[in-house]
């Protein structure tokens, strides 16, 4: 039987600051750090995209698998054990808490004390016709990761999606783009009507309401246009963009612990105490895309995977004294 006294489960900038705050305090922590969980490789999104250009301390930017790279080998050199499998199942009705990985779910399970979840999110995809071969060549879902790329400067852009995230997004867009689309399925925007006055008031967008995606086209290496369809008049055309930005939602990887008496937002993003890390769970904390829906960068799920590290920490030698 294997016992872990905290076991770490996900493996992005949350999971390995978490873990090297841990190793350092000689809690040695155990990562499971997944097997394309989720169908994104260990390491997490930012192994999904080229260089990160606003992590701090690399002014040249830094590719994104090497930055998770480092952070694997700065865990693994304070002491952190990480095994390559995906946490499958868990049970966190009492202590010590059990786990399951996809491949011994019918053997006797992992036990631990505490555990920290960072299994992040994904975003939402489409699933249109060439989406595939433009993706990251031209179609992202992160314009605050991608918006300043060359590719971008001074070209007509698109933007999917008609809340919040969609319409920060596409303002954002327009300090790079000459102009900026913000492609809206319904005949009104799902954002707040702050946001909703700032896009109307903002000369470099237009928003096309009531209009859907078809397909991503392109030269074969990089995107050109965007086929759209107006669903009252029925005219289909093509939009010429050399970005396309997705923001129709994220979905947060908390499918395993939707059992659990974890306190979940509406959208099944796990809900932390605020100014903590600690879950409604004595002893579960979460930390980076898995409970933030809003800011979603490396550097906030870095800050978030320390706070989880500490209050870990602190739970652990509370626990011990008593
Ligand atoms: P994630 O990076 O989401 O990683 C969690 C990982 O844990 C999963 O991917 C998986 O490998 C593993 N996992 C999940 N479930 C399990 C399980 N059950 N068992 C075991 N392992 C599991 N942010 C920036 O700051 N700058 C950028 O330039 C930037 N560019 C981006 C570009 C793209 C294309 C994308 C998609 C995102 C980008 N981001 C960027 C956002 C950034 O990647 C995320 O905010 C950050 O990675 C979230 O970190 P996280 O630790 O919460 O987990
Ligand atoms: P969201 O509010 O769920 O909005 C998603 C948008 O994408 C909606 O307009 C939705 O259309 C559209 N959409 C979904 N699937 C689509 C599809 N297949 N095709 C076309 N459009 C599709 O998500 P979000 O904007 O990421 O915001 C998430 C949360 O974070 C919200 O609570 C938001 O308020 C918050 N947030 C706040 C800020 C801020 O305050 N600065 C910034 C970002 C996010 P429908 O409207 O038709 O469903």
């Amino acid at each position: 039987m294997v016992h872990n006294q905290v076991t770490i489960i996900g493996s992005g900038p949350a999971a390995h600051t978490a873990a090297i705050y841990l190793a350092r305090a000689e809690i040695k922590p155990t990562m499971y750090e997944g097997m394309m969980a989720n169908g994104i490789a260990a390491g997490g999104q930012l192994t999904t995209t080229t260089d990160i250009e606003n992590f701090p301390g690399f002014p040249l930017g830094i590719n994104g698998s090497t930055l998770m790279d480092q952070m694997r080998e700065q865990s693994v050199r304070f002491g952190t054990e990480i095994i390559t499998e995906t946490i499958s199942k868990v049970d966190f009705s009492s202590r010590p808490f059990k786990l399951w990985t996809e491949w011994n779910e019918d053997e006797a399970p992992i036990t631990t004390d505490a555990v920290i979840i960072a299994t992040g999110a994904s975003a939402k995809r489409l699933d249109l016709p060439g989406e595939e071969t433009y993706w990251q060549q031209g179609i992202s879902a992160c314009a605050v990761c991608d918006g300043a790329v060359p590719i971008f400067r001074n070209k007509p852009l698109a933007v999917i999606g008609g809340g919040d995230s969609a319409c920060e997004e596409a303002l954002f867009l327009t300090k790079y783009g000459s102009k900026v689309f913000l492609i809206v399925r319904k005949n009104f925007l799902r954002a707040s009507s702050i946001m909703a006055k700032r896009v109307a008031a903002c000369e470099k967008l237009e928003i096309l309401y009531e209009t859907v995606s078809l397909e991503a086209k392109g030269d074969g290496k990089l995107l050109n246009a965007l086929t759209i369809k107006d669903v009252k008049t029925e005219e289909v055309r093509d939009l010429p963009v050399s970005g396309l930005f997705y923001a129709i939602g994220h979905n947060p990887a908390t499918e395993i612990f939707k059992n659990e008496k974890l306190d979940f937002d509406e959208t099944g993003y796990i809900k932390t105490i605020p100014g903590t890390a600690s879950t409604t769970i004595p002893g579960v904390f979460a930390a980076g895309d898995v409970q933030d829906k809003i800011y979603r960068q490396a550097i906030t799920s870095a800050g978030s995977g320390c706070m989880a590290a500490l209050d870990c920490e602190k739970f652990i030698s509370e626990e011990s004294v008593n």
